[in-house]
């Protein structure tokens, strides 16, 4: 049987029958109109390069709006969800599916390697590709995406060829800004450190069961060569590599901190004024510039300079 998932009356049944109401504790915001689920699950298989078999994770598939979807676009879903209520729902509504298994679980404990591993194996072993989709419960927009970016930190390539997610809209600028934007924060360095990230469709609030305060947006992100990309010069030794890529983060949040002031200044409880300002006249950026203003690329180049 097939279900009208986006349907309001059929929501609001499925969910009247398992004695179940959309929690705000777990950022439950149901789509209602199916074109939107439908127009991501497209995004996220034409976005970027899969290879072929081609699985995706969701997380949060809530009633399955999203999820029927990419069981049309991918060889294989795997939707993690931690509404226990839900479990049993979406067992009835996908009975007769077989690319789609639902795990109950709370992404942000899930060990992602041994999840690929055991989910995935077959796919990846066969040279394919696994990517992530959701439409994110809010409460944890940021750190699902920084738990998928930072799984993997010194592979070559993070084994996720694509994150497309719908999001706050304004967190969509920020995870999306460059240098100088002013949605440009300690976030689109942090991402840019491990991925290009690309606002690709706006979403109103209209869309969604109960109606949520704030408008959406869907970002594609797709995961680069990481920090050795960016900046070639960065420690070959992994470890050591390990600790250069905190010291990075570190001067990240340093410099953003206290966004109205001077890089010099913004870092000055760690770092003394006069070495900063050694190390920003070497890299001949102007010694009044705020982090604002600096790339990925800028801060990693100032961070290993500092560290000598
Ligand atoms: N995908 C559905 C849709 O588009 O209609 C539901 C999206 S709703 C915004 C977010 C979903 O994520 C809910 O089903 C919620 O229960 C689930 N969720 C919240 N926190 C989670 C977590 N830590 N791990 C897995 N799922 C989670």
């Amino acid at each position: 049987m097939i279900y009208d998932l986006c349907n309001l009356q059929t929501v609001r049944s499925l969910l009247e029958r398992y004695d179940l109401a959309p929690k705000k504790g777990f950022g439950q915001n149901f789509l209602i109109n199916p074109s939107v689920p439908e127009r991501i699950a497209e995004l996220s298989s034409s976005f970027a390069d899969h290879s072929k078999p081609a699985g995706v994770i969701e997380i949060g598939p809530g009633v399955g709006a999203l999820t029927q979807y990419l069981a049309g676009e991918y060889d294989k879903v795997v939707a993690v969800e931690i509404d226990r209520g839900l479990i049993p729902l979406l067992g009835e509504v996908f009975a007769d599916f077989d690319n789609i298994t639902v795990v109950e679980a709370d992404f942000m404990t899930i060990d992602l390697y041994a999840f690929l591993r055991e989910h995935f194996g077959d796919i990846i072993d066969a040279g394919g590709s696994v990517s992530v989709c959701a439409n994110l419960p809010y409460y944890i927009t940021t750190p699902v995406i920084m738990k998928l970016l930072e799984a993997f930190p010194l592979t070559e390539k993070i084994p996720l060829s694509s994150i497309v997610v719908m999001i706050q809209l304004e967190v969509a600028r920020r995870l999306a800004a460059t240098p100088a934007q002013s949605d440009y924060g300690s976030i689109s360095a942090e991402i840019a450190l491990r991925a290009d990230a690309k606002k690709l469709l706006d979403v109103s609030a209209g869309n969604f069961l109960p109606v949520p305060k704030v408008a959406s947006a869907v970002v594609g992100i797709v995961p680069h060569g990481g920090i050795r990309e960016v900046y070639p010069d960065a420690p070959a030794d992994d470890a050591d590599c390990l600790v250069y890529s905190a010291k990075v983060s570190e001067l990240i949040t340093l410099a953003f901190g206290q966004r109205r002031k001077t890089l010099i200044n913004a870092v000055s409880e760690k770092y003394p004024k006069d070495k900063v300002a050694a190390v920003l006249e070497e890299c001949g950026i102007r010694p009044d510039i705020r982090g604002e203003k600096l790339s990925a690329a800028d801060f990693c180049w100032i961070a290993d300079l500092l560290g000598k």
